[in-house]
C-alpha cells in the first residue's frame, strides 16, 4: 500500500537527515521532491500546490531551521499537513431504526462486496442487519451478494430480479416492525455515470430516506474517480465514501485529494477482496502508512 509514494517522500527526508547545519536550500530540495513525489502519486493538482505551500511556511519558519534533528521535524510537518489533507474520521451515523444505508458505485468499484462487508462490521458489533439486492443492472450481482450474506450469516432480500424499486419496497415492507436495525442496499451501477442509473438511485433514496449514502470509490482508478465522485455527489449529495483496493494502491492519489474536491468523508476503507478486508478509516493511520 502507497509504496510508490513512500519510496519518493523517503528521498526527501534523506537529504535533510545526517546532516549537522540545515540551510533554506536543502528545505528548498525537500520541498520540491515531496512536490513532484505527490504529482507522480496522482495527487490533483491543487491540492499539490496547497500542500506545498503550507509545509513550505512551517518549515522555513524556526520549526525546521533550528531544529536539532531536521529530517525529524520535517517528516512532522508532512505528517501534520498530510493528516489535514485526508480529513477528520468521521462517525457512521445510524440514527433511524431501522437505518438505511444505501450503496452506489460504478460498476467493478466493489459495491456488492463493501455491501457485504459493512454488513459483517455491523453484525461484530451486534447490530442485526440485512441486505438488499438491488443491483438488477449487473445480473450477477444478485447471486454474488447472496452468496455473501450465507458466508456472514446475514439474510438477504432479492425479490423480482428485474425491478430495482419493486424489490426496495419489498424490502421496505419485510423490515417494518421487524428486527433488522440497518438495511445495506446493493444498488446497479454502470461503467460510466448515466441518467438512467442517476434518476434510479435518486427515486431510491427518496423512498428509504438513508441515513449513509456510501459511494464506492476504486482507489487504483486515479483521478477518474475523484471526477466522478464529484458528480455523484452533486446528484445525491453522497455522505462518505468507501475507498476499495487501497491494497493494490502504490500512489495514493485518490484517498488524498478526495475530500479536498468534494468536501465529503472518507467512511472506511477496503484493503483485499476477503470480508473482514475493511476498516473504518484512519487519517493517522493511513498517514502513518504513507510515510513507513
Ligand atoms: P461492484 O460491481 O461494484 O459490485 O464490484 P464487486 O463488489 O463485484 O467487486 C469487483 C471486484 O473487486 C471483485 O473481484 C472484488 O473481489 C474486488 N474487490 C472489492 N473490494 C476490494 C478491495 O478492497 N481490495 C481488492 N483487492 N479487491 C476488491
Amino acid at each position: 500500500m502507497f509504496e510508490g509514494l513512500r519510496d519518493k517522500l523517503s528521498n526527501a527526508f534523506k537529504l535533510l537527515s545526517g546532516k549537522g547545519k540545515i540551510t533554506e536550500k536543502n528545505i528548498e530540495e525537500a520541498i520540491q521532491i515531496v512536490k513532484t513525489s505527490l504529482l507522480a502519486a496522482d495527487v490533483n493538482y491543487k491540492v499539490v500546490k496547497e500542500f506545498v505551500e503550507n509545509v513550505k511556511k512551517r518549515a522555513l519558519g524556526e520549526e525546521v531551521l533550528k531544529s536539532l534533528t531536521p529530517d525529524q521535524m520535517f517528516i512532522k510537518i508532512v505528517r501534520d499537513e498530510l493528516i489535514k489533507l485526508l480529513g477528520e474520521k468521521e462517525p457512521f451515523r445510524l440514527v433511524h431504526h431501522p437505518s438505511y444505508v444505501m450503496m452506489v458505485g460504478l460498476q467493478g468499484t466493489g459495491k456488492t462486496t463493501s455491501a457485504a462487508k459493512i454488513a459483517n462490521y455491523l453484525k461484530k458489533q451486534g447490530k442485526h442487519p440485512i441486505l438488499v439486492a438491488a443491483d438488477t443492472y449487473r445480473p450477477a450481482a444478485i447471486d454474488q451478494l447472496e452468496t455473501l450474506g450465507k458466508k456472514i450469516g446475514v439474510p438477504v432480500i432479492t425479490g423480482d430480479r428485474k425491478n430495482a424499486l419493486k424489490i426496495v419496497e419489498e424490502a421496505i415492507k419485510t423490515v417494518k416492525d421487524s428486527g433488522y436495525d440497518v438495511v445495506i442496499l446493493d444498488t446497479a451501477g454502470r461503467l460510466h455515470i448515466d441518467d438512467e442509473m442517476m434518476e434510479e438511485l435518486e427515486k431510491i433514496k427518496e423512498m428509504v430516506n438513508p441515513d449513509e449514502i456510501l459511494l464506492t470509490v476504486d482507489a487504483m482508478a486515479g483521478q477518474d474517480a475523484v471526477n466522478s465522485a464529484k458528480v455523484f455527489n452533486e446528484r445525491l449529495n453522497i455522505t462518505g465514501f468507501v475507498i476499495t483496493k487501497l491494497d493494490g494502491d502504490s500512489r495514493g492519489g485518490v484517498i488524498l485529494t478526495i475530500r479536498y474536491i468534494t468536501g465529503k468523508p472518507v467512511k472506511f476503507v477496503g484493503v483485499g477482496e476477503k470480508i473482514d478486508d475493511f476498516d473504518e478509516f484512519y487519517p493517522d493511520r493511513i498517514a502513518n502508512r504513507i510515510l513507513g
